[in-house]
């Protein structure tokens, strides 16, 4: 085949997969937001239709030839060629496993979930946990076909965050708890900060409002590139640079739940959007990998939301908003209280200084089920005895226990420590940017999208053109290294605990 040949069966190909993968998640979006429930025999039966069309594109006898000739040419340009490599690795996954096979693991993987949904209604682990054993067996099964010599959870974290292997994540995790174990300690043990005006009732109407006219409009999320509904889980989702739609959940006792999953979702709304436009409709313009989607998005909830300078910007209109509710309550206070770190059972609800340690007795969970140090049975007095020793935490029950996260009941295993690495990918982006711009005269002075533009030049515009290590050189100059993000923890818990020095 000519090069030209080749190309033109690409970019048809190319073509219709980013059809019916737009079409999907709109559709998946609409299912999840606003869609009537009564409505959904009708939907998931052609929805079922249309994921089976956009399979057998993917899997295109005819394609694998072709992404090879491009991958390897040398007459193609780099941008290009690496996108090639990426869908021939894609599709290359999806044509070594057989199609009934395929079939099996969903049929297996759907019952899985409602076994999961099952038990946590009835509070019972054992309920899921032959389950769990089997999407365990099911994965072993699946990565099996790759053809791939090394151990099964190292391909898998490799699926999440391309380059991690256990040895990675063994090292970063060691790293962590060395200094995030003690500091926790001092925080335990000393004066707690008070968060209760955050649990007053603030009705949703006025939530939603200040939301929508405040904070929106300073987060530069604008309808002309995004939209914000509302759903039980909050998460992100796109087709392309210019329509990023994002979810949050209001709590009438809880000010700062939506507020947060706000700022949080927009962050990953906005590295989808700033991705380079000549990507768009291309596997290259989603970002590179999970942690760092989640760096994003971190970053913006956590390095930037939870500020000083931004809250200069914003609290005054949230207080006029809740004058009952936050007269008494300063701008110190507000800011004080949306830092406080309290050890908890549950992963979605812990702090910025505890969340690493639930994310690491996950990552040693999979990696010893895996390696067959630990077994599916009574998984749940393993969970809970490694919460008391790490976090000091009794977990009442399996809800808010082994059962308190999706991710395992459809298979995912190796998904968790992205969000760890996600963090201290943040930190490392975050220090980096401040040597370079005024984050906090820019904060203060409602040019979020000052900040955004930053970001947008060091890192959303490559969207996945370089892998996650190769960004990071380019973005902090440097290799990945997790000292930052222990550095910044130590700084900040240090002084919003008044401990005494420790850096
Ligand atoms: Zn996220």
């Amino acid at each position: 085949m000519t090069l030209q040949e080749a190309l033109n069966q690409y970019n048809d190909w190319k073509f219709r997969l980013s059809a019916y993968e737009m079409a999907l998640s709109i559709i998946n979006i609409d299912r999840l937001t606003v869609a009537p429930s009564d409505g959904a025999a009708y939907r998931d039966e052609r929805t079922a239709f249309l994921s089976g069309e956009l399979f057998s594109i993917q899997t295109d006898p005819q394609i694998l030839p072709v992404l090879k000739q491009l991958k390897d040419s040398p007459a193609v340009d780099a941008d290009l060629r690496r996108e090639a490599s990426l869908y021939f690795k894609e599709t290359t996954k999806l044509t070594c496993i057989p199609k009934e096979e395929f079939v099996a693991f969903r049929k297996a993987s759907d019952a899985s979930y409602d076994a999961w949904m099952e038990a946590r209604e009835k509070n019972d682990y054992a309920v899921f946990e032959p389950h769990l054993l089997g999407m365990i067996e099911w994965q072993k099964k699946l990565f099996g076909y790759r053809n791939d010599s090394r151990d099964v959870y190292d391909q898998m974290l490799d699926e999440y965050e391309p380059g991690t292997d256990r040895v990675f994540y063994d090292s970063f995790f060691t790293k962590l708890r060395e200094r995030i174990v003690p500091l926790i300690q001092k925080v335990v043990q000393s004066e707690p900060i008070d968060t209760s005006f955050l649990k007053q009732s603030f009705p949703v109407e006025l939530q939603k409002k200040w939301t929508e006219t405040v904070l929106l409009p300073y987060l530069g999320f604008d309808r002309g590139w995004g939209y914000q509904n509302e759903t039980e889980h909050p998460f992100t989702s796109w087709t392309c640079e210019n329509d990023c739609r994002t979810t949050t959940r209001y709590e009438e006792q809880n000010l700062i739940s939506s507020i947060f999953s706000t700022i949080h979702e927009v962050g990953h709304a906005w590295y989808e959007h700033n991705i380079s436009s000549r990507y768009d409709g291309s596997i290259l313009s989603s970002g590179v990998s999970s942690g760092m989607h989640e760096s994003q998005s971190r970053l913006c909830e956590n390095y930037l939301g939870r500020t000083l300078p931004f809250w200069k910007a914003l609290y005054p209109s949230l207080q006029e908003t809740f004058p009952e509710q936050l007269r008494s309550v300063s701008l110190e206070q507000f800011v004080r209280a949306v830092n406080a770190s309290f050890p908890s059972a549950v992963r979605t609800e812990a702090d910025e200084l505890t969340y690493p340690l639930h994310i690491m007795i996950r990552y040693e969970i999979e990696r010893g089920l895996f390696d067959g140090t630990l077994s599916a049975e009574h998984l749940d007095e393993t969970w809970n005895r490694m919460y008391r020793e790490l976090l000091g935490v009794e977990v009442k029950n399996a809800k808010e226990g082994i059962l308190q996260d999706v991710h395992w009941s459809d298979g995912s295993f190796g998904y968790f420590p992205t969000y760890a690495l996600g963090s201290a990918f943040a930190a490392q982006f975050m220090h980096k940017m401040r040597q370079e711009i005024a984050v906090d005269h820019f904060l203060e002075r409602r040019e979020y999208t000052s900040v955004m533009a930053w970001l947008r030049k060091n890192i959303h515009t490559y969207g996945a053109r370089y892998d996650a290590p190769g960004i990071m050189k380019l973005a902090a100059g440097e290799e990945f290294d997790p000292g930052y993000y222990l550095d910044y923890l130590e700084t900040k818990y240090s002084r919003l605990y008044y401990l005494e020095s420790s850096v």
